[in-house]
């Protein structure tokens, strides 16, 4: 009998991974918020993918963090500044060698939560798959892509991988997956704010070249001091390539903000901004960026953190 996947998070990844992993036979439990959430996931009859235009619904049996059984392997799909809280709920009820799978977008809550739950292994994600919640328990798959998995402090690959050969989740077993959250933390950086305070697909950068070539510069700095000179390479050409590639998109930060969520700038630009001063590094661009950043999402009356 294979390990259960405990899915903490009913949103867009968790359900784009619960449900092919289900798909693939394997045992899924659903973690929802609360006794609430989870009459509304059971009245719901199970969580839909929608997958080019055909959506199906599985079954997977919900709980709440109250439930008692341990888990061994937990899947943290919640936003990066809900992570934190999420995990610590669970810490009583992780196995002695449970693996949690993190696949937060930026850098800083895989620290926070390794800190709750320091017996267990944490294995850190990156991924350019795409989904999105078209309504509760209800996820469009918009994009296929790929997830990096890796784990700084033990670069042995945990047996598991084949449950997501057979579940048909693309990914490979990074040995330096801190490399890859960094270059892709530079390329949130470089792009996404820009967009919000420009008002603009990524395209619309193309007319701000100047502007986006001197925070490649500065994050390129960055990644330098902060002993990840492989993010570094080639950066500002990367972030043209993406611009151009990604021309007709809105970025995932110009979509939370335009709907009126929450951002996880904290995560991202906050995060390159603090590490740029504990390293005593004096970045001026990338520092008034997160400062309009945040000056704008205070207007629009949103979480600057
Ligand atoms: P999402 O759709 O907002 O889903 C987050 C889920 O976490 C929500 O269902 C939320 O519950 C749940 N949650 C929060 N706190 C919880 C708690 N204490 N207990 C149980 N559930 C809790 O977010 P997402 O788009 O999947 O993003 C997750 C992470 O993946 C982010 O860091 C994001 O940047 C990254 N990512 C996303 C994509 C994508 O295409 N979506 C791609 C790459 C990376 P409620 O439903 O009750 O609010």
């Amino acid at each position: 009998m294979s390990t259960t996947w405990h899915v903490l998070g009913a949103g867009s990844l968790g359900t784009l991974w619960a449900t092919r992993l289900a798909r693939a036979g394997v045992p899924v439990r659903l973690i929802v918020r609360d006794e609430a959430r989870l009459h509304a996931y059971r009245a719901a009859g199970g969580l839909t993918l929608v997958e080019q235009g055909a959506a199906h619904t599985w079954g997977i049996p919900g709980e709440t963090a109250e439930n008692g059984e341990p888990i061994n392997r937990l899947l943290v799909a919640c936003k990066a500044y809900d992570a934190e809280q999420a995990v610590a709920r669970l810490a009583s009820r992780l196995a002695p060698d449970a693996e949690l799978i993190l696949l937060q977008n930026g850098l800083g809550s895989q620290d926070a939560v390794a800190a709750q739950v320091p017996h267990a292994r944490c294995i850190s994600a990156s991924s350019t798959e795409g989904a999105f919640r078209e309504g509760d328990w209800r996820v469009v798959f918009a994009g296929h892509g790929y997830t990096w998995l890796g784990d700084a402090g033990h670069p042995v690959a945990p047996i598991w991988l084949d449950e997501l050969v057979s579940a048909g989740i693309p990914h490979a077993w990074s040995i330096d997956i801190l490399t890859r959250l960094w270059r892709k933390l530079a390329l949130n950086c470089a792009i996404n704010p820009l967009t919000v305070l420009h008002d603009c697909r990524n395209g619309g950068l193309q007319d701000h070249h100047c502007e986006v070539a001197t925070l490649c510069g500065e994050l390129s700095e960055l990644l330098e001091r902060c002993g990840q000179p492989a993010a570094a390479e080639d950066l500002q050409q990367e972030v043209e390539r993406v611009i151009h590639a990604t021309a007709a998109n809105y970025s995932s930060m110009y979509q939370d903000v335009a709907q009126g969520r929450r951002t996880e700038i904290s995560y991202l630009l906050g995060y390159a901004c603090k590490t740029a001063a504990r390293h005593q590094l004096n970045l001026p661009h990338l520092n008034q960026l997160q400062q309009r950043l945040i000056a704008h999402l205070q207007r629009l009356g949103l979480p600057s953190d």
